[in-house]
């Protein structure tokens, strides 16, 4: 019914706000990351393990297992679905659309990404790429660069297929950035 909301969760002691997504929802859990999401995987299997990760971290569980969902009472979402656009569409519902911060992430390590100037990230992307793109943002974990090219455009309209309208690249456009120059015959 949506209201283990993040505001909800937020509220008191400063806790993560952010989910742990369980093997029984495992790709799920970079979409969130894609999202904007704070979004933690763990592989084991073991309920106990999961419930302590959980109860330790402040972070939520996701999961498709009904017994752990009902073990973890409030600190759980049982996804209703087996197909990942609907659990994305149930996450998106959780959550609210003014939660989502897309492509603010790092889809690999689950990192907050910073944004880096032009100048720093000359061979350290394609040429191709450091010639046509102006914005870039770094993971302070793995070291990945990410930029706004055609996977980013591909990923953009499927997460609107998705979810609908949400707020696009407000972290791109926050920096003045004009990225639909489409030079080149895009
Ligand atoms: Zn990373």
């Amino acid at each position: 019914m949506g209201s283990r909301s993040l505001s909800e969760r937020s509220s008191g002691d400063g806790k993560s706000e952010g989910f742990l997504v369980d093997r029984t929802a495992g790709r799920l859990a970079r979409w969130l990351r894609i999202l904007g999401l704070d979004a933690e995987y763990m592989a084991a299997c073991d309920a106990s393990a999961i419930a302590r990760r959980a109860r330790q971290s402040g972070r939520t569980v996701i999961t498709r297992s009904h017994a752990l969902a009902a073990r973890l009472g409030k600190s759980g979402i049982l996804l209703a679905s087996e197909h990942l656009r609907e659990q994305i569409r149930q996450m998106v519902r959780e959550v609210g659309h003014e939660s989502l911060d897309p492509f603010s992430r790092c889809n690999a390590c689950n990192e907050r990404l910073v944004p880096v100037a032009k100048d720093g990230v000359g061979g350290r992307v394609p040429a191709y790429v450091y010639e046509h793109q102006e914005r870039f943002s770094v993971c302070p974990v793995c070291g990945r660069y990410y930029w706004q090219g055609t996977h980013w455009h591909i990923m953009h309209r499927e997460i609107e297929r998705i979810v609908g309208g949400v707020r696009d690249g407000d972290r791109w456009s926050r920096n003045g950035a004009s990225h639909s120059r489409s030079k080149g015959g895009g």
